[in-house]
């Protein structure tokens, strides 16, 4: 069986990444299957409510549809990046489009977001705080560079100037500029 198409069917555990979900951690918003329910509520880090499956899925709202106000959307057009119910595919409009299951696209972003902030704390944001004060410190020393640089340039400008002008005289003596 493809893993990717199996993967579209059920909803993984978060925490395993490999079992069906059976319960959602209301608090941490997480889904567990049976094995990690115990796992996950020794981790004493946290509060946690955890709620049969079935349940954290009637609170879920669907979005409703811009297109059809009075239907939900359960998809995703991944090509439009917008929700899309089953009139939108039936019109045809996102006909040869990939409609992902909507829970499960807003549970792998919601992971990326995580991702996302884990690495800014670990690895940008010091990286940025380094980058911020050495730039300070350094500040006061470029400008006392970048000074010293304008000056030599403006002397060379200068003499540059003279030497052409000397130059084109020699070679058009009638030529003033
Ligand atoms: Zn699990
Ligand atoms: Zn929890
Ligand atoms: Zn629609
Ligand atoms: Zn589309």
């Amino acid at each position: 069986m493809d893993p990717r198409r199996s993967g579209q069917d059920v909803l993984r555990c978060t925490l395993c990444e490999a079992s069906e979900t059976s319960r959602h951690c209301v608090v941490c918003h997480m889904h567990l299957c049976v094995d990690c329910i115990e796992k996950h509520l020794s981790d004493k880090t946290s509060f946690h409510n955890v709620i049969p499956f079935h349940e954290y899925l009637s609170t879920f709202q669907y979005p409703y549809c811009s297109h059809h106000p009075t239907k939900k959307c359960e998809l995703l057009c991944e090509q439009c990046n917008i929700p899309i119910c089953a009139s939108c595919i039936s019109c045809g409009q996102h006909l040869g489009h990939k409609a992902l299951d909507i829970l499960e696209e807003l549970e792998s972003k919601r992971k990326q977001i995580k991702k996302d902030l884990h690495e800014l704390d670990k690895i940008i944001y010091p990286d940025y705080i380094d980058a911020v004060s050495s730039e300070h410190s350094q500040k006061a020393n470029m400008e006392e560079k970048s000074e010293k640089l304008a000056e030599i340039v403006n002397n060379k400008e200068r003499l540059g100037a003279m030497k052409l002008t000397a130059l084109s005289r020699k070679c058009n003596p009638k030529l003033t500029i």
